[in-house]
């Protein structure tokens, strides 16, 4: 490993051990980076590993709310800024139990090579809170009510608006937070500022949201994988697929696989996960969509109503196929460890193509990088997401709305110009087909050249 990554990974691991995400984020690019940062001593000499490291600012806050009953709760508010040399932050928020500063500081970087990737410009930020909306604060085994939501929305966001803006920050929504927290969000916003600015991306589209915005990173990770599949002359035609997650990513990378001719064996989420040998059938997919979004329930109930799944309590997606040809990580961070990704190879696994975050561990990386399949990091290949945010914000600016068909054709153009940068970058550094390399100097290096350019800062 080059000595400078070396150093600068000694001190962030002294500096932030309390935080095991944020470490193992940066562990896995920068141990990437020595060819380039070798290559251009100007990098080291103006420090931009050690300033990357640091996020420009964090915010931590308080937020108050009252719930149903009238009991005053109180949660922890937190947005990470984490680099605007090429863009304003842009970034999702996270409502779950398990956000800390070590997850959010470890998706904000995540987020500034994401971004740096799509070609627009846009830098990295995210943000969220411990609040969970899936369990009610007073009655055990409910979910917080629809008016709980709002106003715990409505209080994050009296503090939050005045951090955030159409040319400093502009948030969009991530796991839990979706287009009613976006709603809520974005009314409290224009109330408090009294002015109507694409502020937030992934708002209804009453309220200047895009088309296609939904669908993005699910598509968008599918598009990436097509592009990988055609560098070996392939397409998708009768693979058989297997998902983790059933929200937003996951649902959506589903239904552009069936559109493909794959077949989707497998959905999981917190209750386990549903199998079904001969594909899940676009009528299930509605009725699982409606599930999460509207009525918000659990696959176990959509299981006890559907004969022709199998569900698999407290497990995730992986380990029950016996045939599998490509595989899509789409729920939470670490939910794909070593012993999965050596059960995935050994039953013919060829391509994974991460739409979640950081969802492979090192050791999954590792074996799949070795063994020389398809494997997309999802800072390249869940991108899409916020590449169609940043066609929401040119919407707002221009005060229009393109076609769903256009939003579309734009999308997959970012896709396969994020893909045919990553390979390129690999190859030139000789590590051709390393998409974990390619993806991690491509984004790297536009980053770090606006940072030379633009002076300590
Ligand atoms: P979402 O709609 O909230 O869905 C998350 C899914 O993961 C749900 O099925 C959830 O199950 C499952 N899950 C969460 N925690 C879990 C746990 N501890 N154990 C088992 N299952 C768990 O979120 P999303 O927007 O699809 O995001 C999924 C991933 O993609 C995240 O890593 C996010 O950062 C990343 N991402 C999202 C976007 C975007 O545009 N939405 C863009 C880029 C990256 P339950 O339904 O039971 O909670």
């Amino acid at each position: 490993m080059s000595k400078y990554v070396e150093q600068v990974l000694k001190d962030v691991k002294a500096r932030n051990a309390d935080q095991p995400e944020f470490i193992q984020a940066v562990e896995e690019v920068l141990t990437t980076l020595g060819p380039v940062v070798d290559a251009n001593p100007q990098y080291k000499a103006d420090a931009i590993l050690e300033r990357l490291v640091e996020p420009e600012r964090v915010i931590m806050f308080r937020v108050p709310w009252v719930d149903d009953k009238g009991t005053v709760r109180v949660n922890r508010g937190y947005r990470v800024q984490y680099n605007s040399a090429i863009g304003p932050y842009k970034g999702g928020l996270r409502f779950d139990p398990s956000v800390n500063l070590s997850v959010l500081k470890f998706l904000g970087f995540e987020q500034v090579f994401k971004n740096s990737l799509t070609t627009l410009p846009m830098g990295g930020g995210k943000g969220g809170s411990d609040f969970n909306p899936k369990q009610s604060p007073h009655t055990p085994g409910k979910r917080c009510s629809d008016r709980e939501v709002m106003r715990f929305c409505q209080s994050f966001m009296t503090e939050l608006f005045r951090h955030i803006g159409p040319d400093t920050d502009v948030p969009a929504g991530d796991m839990n937070v979706g287009g009613r927290e976006i709603g809520y969000l974005f009314g409290q916003y224009r109330r408090l500022v009294n002015e109507w600015t694409g502020v937030l991306t992934g708002k209804g589209l009453s309220f200047g949201g895009s088309l296609i915005r939904p669908e993005a990173t699910g598509y968008g990770d599918i598009y990436f994988a097509q592009n990988m599949l055609a560098m070996r002359g392939e397409t998708f035609e009768g693979k058989k697929c297997v998902i983790s997650g059933s929200g937003n990513v996951a649902s959506f990378a589903a239904q552009k696989l069936m559109q493909l001719g794959a077949k989707v064996l497998t959905l999981s989420d917190r209750s386990g996960a549903i199998f079904c040998a001969d594909g899940i059938t676009e009528k299930m997919l509605k009725d699982i969509m409606v599930l999460k979004t509207v009525k918000r329930g659990e696959l176990a109930d959509f299981a006890k109503k559907t004969k022709s799944v199998k569900f698999f309590a407290g497990k995730n997606s992986w380990q029950i196929a016996d045939k599998i040809d490509a595989a899509f990580p789409c729920a939470r961070q670490n939910e794909l460890n070593g012993q999965d990704a050596e059960y995935l190879l050994k039953h013919g696994c060829t391509l994974v193509g991460e739409g979640a975050n950081m969802p492979s561990t090192p050791d999954a990386i590792a074996a799949f990088l070795k063994a020389k399949i398809m494997f997309s990091p999802g800072k390249a290949s869940n991108a899409g997401g916020v590449a169609t945010s940043g066609l929401e914000m040119s919407q707002n600016s221009e005060r229009l709305s393109w076609t769903a068909e256009e939003v579309d054709a734009k999308l997959k153009g970012i896709m396969k110009a994020i893909h045919d940068n990553a390979w390129e970058a690999a190859a030139k550094y000789g590590h051709k087909g390393n998409y974990v390399m390619g993806a991690n100097i491509a984004g790297f290096v536009k980053v770090a050249d606006a940072m030379l350019a633009q002076g300590v800062c």
